[in-house]
């Protein structure tokens, strides 16, 4: 990642929750792309837990998602 992370990225994924902008969903998980709107980092979120993906991963994992 060459992404500038923010403040609260840094720490990882947690609130506030309202910096996170759904981008797309797998029904079948299910689990959640979120993109973060201080940053625009890609978060892939799971029942378990979260982490941070590229934009080629988060397009790969989720190929209707509408990506830059
Ligand atoms: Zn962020």
């Amino acid at each position: 990642m060459t992404n500038e992370l923010c403040n609260a990225c840094q720490v990882g994924y947690h609130a506030p929750f309202e910096r996170f902008q759904q981008v797309a969903v797998h029904e079948h998980g299910p689990t959640f792309l979120k993109r973060c709107e201080r940053c625009g980092t890609l978060w892939h979120e799971t029942l378990r837990d979260a982490r941070i993906v590229s934009v080629e991963e988060a397009k790969h994992l989720y190929s209707d998602a509408s990506l830059p």
